[in-house]
C-alpha cells in the first residue's frame, strides 16, 4: 500500500517514490508508487495530474485511480520496477479543482441549512460542475443561496477533515455520509459544521476564502428537483466576464444599456410576433387571389374538362406553394389538378394538388416530377410536395403540363 500524501500533507507539491510496478494497457503505462500526492479520482472529483520523472524519462499523469486500494497512475511513458522516480503535482489543477469541490460543500451545506435542499448529485467535468438538489428552488432562493456562499468565502471560515470509524461517523449529525462507508471515515466539517458536514474522499482548501468566489451560472428543474451549474475561483471568474461580454455585445446590437436589454428583446419580440401574424394573414389573402387566378386561366384553356394549373411561381416559396394547394382546395365545385413550382437560389420547390376523383393521383405525378428534375418528394393521392437543387424552367414546366393533361383527360 503506498503512503499517501494529498490527505496529511495537501501543500506537497513534489515527492521522491520508487516504482512498485508498470504494466500496459491499451496504449497507456498503469504505474503504482510507494508514494503518492496525486489524487486519484472519487468522491464525484477528478483526478490531479503532474509528472513523474525518472532518469531517463518525465511521463505525464493522463489519469488516476483506484484499483483494489492502490493508486494508479496512467502514464504516457513507462518506467522499470524499482526504479527511483520524483513525482510533481500539476498544482493549478488541483487547486481548481478544490476550489470547485469545496464550493459544492458551500453550496450544498448552504442549501440544505436555508431551504432543506437535499443534494442527491454532484458531477464535475473539466469544463463544468452541477448539484442536483431534491426539491425545485425558485430563481430567488438560488440568489440567497449564491450570497450565502460569498458571504461564506468573505467571512473566511475554516475547512476541517475528521478520520474516525464507521460507527462513530453514523453516530455523528451530518448533511450527507456515504452509505457504503468502510473502515477509515473521513468527515469534511465547513465553518465546524455551522456551513457544511459531511463524509467525503476529495481534496479541500483549508479554508472558504481561499475559494475566491461562488457563482451559480445557470439552473433547471430536473427530476422533480433541481439541478444547478455552478463555477468557483478563477472559473466563476471567467464565467462571470464571458456573461458580462456576451450581454454587452447583445445590447450594443440592441443599441441599448445592459439593464434596459431584457425590455428591448421582448419589445422587439412583440414586434416580431405582430409582422409573422400580418405576413401569414397577408399571405394567405395572396394566395386565394393567385388561386382564383390561377383556376381562371386553366378553365378558359380546357373549357368543360379539368383544369390543368402548371407553372412556374417565382418570388414565392414551399408555404406559399402550400397556402395556395390549401385555396384551391376549398373550391369544392371545381375539378383541377394544379402543379406549382417555386425556384429560388437555392433550387426549386415544387408542390401539386388535385380535386377529389383526379384520375392522376398526385403521388404518381410527384414521382414523374422527381424523375423530371432529379428531385426527391411524395405524398398522398390529393397532395405532393418535393424539392430538388435544380432550376425549374418553362420547358420543363411545359412537358409536365403536357403529362398531366393526357393523364386527366
Ligand atoms: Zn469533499
Amino acid at each position: 500500500m503506498a503512503e499517501i500524501l494529498y490527505y496529511d500533507y495537501p501543500t506537497v507539491t513534489e515527492c521522491t517514490a520508487q516504482v512498485v510496478s508498470c504494466e500496459e494497457k491499451d496504449g497507456k503505462y498503469l504505474v503504482a508508487l510507494d508514494r503518492t500526492m496525486i489524487f486519484p479520482e472519487g468522491g464525484g472529483q477528478l483526478p490531479d495530474g503532474g509528472t513523474i520523472e525518472g532518469a531517463k524519462v518525465c511521463a505525464k499523469i493522463l489519469d488516476c485511480r483506484t484499483a483494489d486500494g492502490e493508486v494508479i497512475h496512467y502514464c504516457d511513458k513507462p518506467f522499470a520496477p524499482g526504479e527511483k522516480v520524483r513525482v510533481v503535482l500539476d498544482l493549478p489543477r488541483r487547486l481548481d479543482h478544490c476550489e470547485q469541490h469545496t464550493g459544492e460543500h458551500m453550496l450544498s451545506g448552504l442549501a440544505s441549512k436555508l431551504f432543506g435542499a437535499k443534494n442527491v448529485g454532484f458531477h464535475m467535468a473539466e469544463d463544468y460542475c452541477t448539484i442536483d438538489l431534491d426539491i425545485p428552488l425558485m430563481p430567488e432562493q438560488l440568489e440567497a443561496l449564491e450570497l450565502a456562499a460569498n458571504e461564506a468565502v468573505r467571512a473566511d471560515r475554516p475547512v476541517h477533515t475528521e478520520v474516525t470509524d464507521e460507527a462513530d461517523a453514523l453516530s455523528r449529525t451530518l448533511r450527507k455520509r456515504a452509505e457504503k462507508a468502510q473502515g477509515e471515515v473521513r468527515i469534511v466539517y465547513i465553518d465546524n459544521g455551522k456551513i457544511d458536514s459531511c463524509t467525503c474522499c476529495g481534496t479541500h482548501l483549508p479554508r472558504t476564502g481561499m475559494v475566491g468566489a461562488v457563482r451559480i451560472t445557470d439552473a433547471q428543474h430536473y427530476k422533480g428537483g433541481t439541478r444547478l451549474w455552478f463555477a468557483c475561483g478563477d472559473r466563476a471568474a471567467k464565467a462571470a466576464i464571458a456573461e458580462h461580454n456576451a450581454v454587452t455585445a447583445l445590447a450594443r446590437q440592441y443599441s441599448t444599456s445592459r439593464e434596459e436589454l431584457p425590455k428591448v428583446v421582448k419589445k422587439q419580440m412583440d414586434e416580431l410576433a405582430s409582422a409573422k401574424a400580418e405576413l401569414k394573414q397577408k399571405s394567405i389573402l395572396l394566395a386565394e387571389k393567385t388561386a382564383e387566378e390561377l383556376l381562371k386561366k386553366a378553365s378558359a384553356e380546357r373549357p368543360g374538362r379539368t383544369a390543368v394549373i402548371c407553372g412556374l411561381l417565382p418570388g414565392m416559396n414551399a408555404n406559399d406553394l402550400r397556402l395556395i394547394c390549401d385555396s384551391l382546395a376549398a373550391k369544392k365545385d371545381a375539378r383541377w389538378t394544379a402543379l406549382l413550382f417555386a425556384p429560388s437560389a437555392a433550387g426549386t420547390d415544387y408542390h401539386m394538388a388535385c380535386s377529389a376523383g383526379c384520375r392522376l393521383s398526385m403521388k404518381e405525378l410527384c414521382a414523374a416530377v422527381n424523375a423530371a428534375v432529379n428531385g426527391k418528394g411524395g405524398g398522398g393521392p390529393l397532395f405532393a410536395q418535393g424539392k430538388t437543387e435544380r432550376q425549374a424552367d418553362e420547358d420543363i414546366a411545359a412537358m409536365l403540363k403536357n403529362y398531366i393533361e393526357k393523364a386527366v383527360d
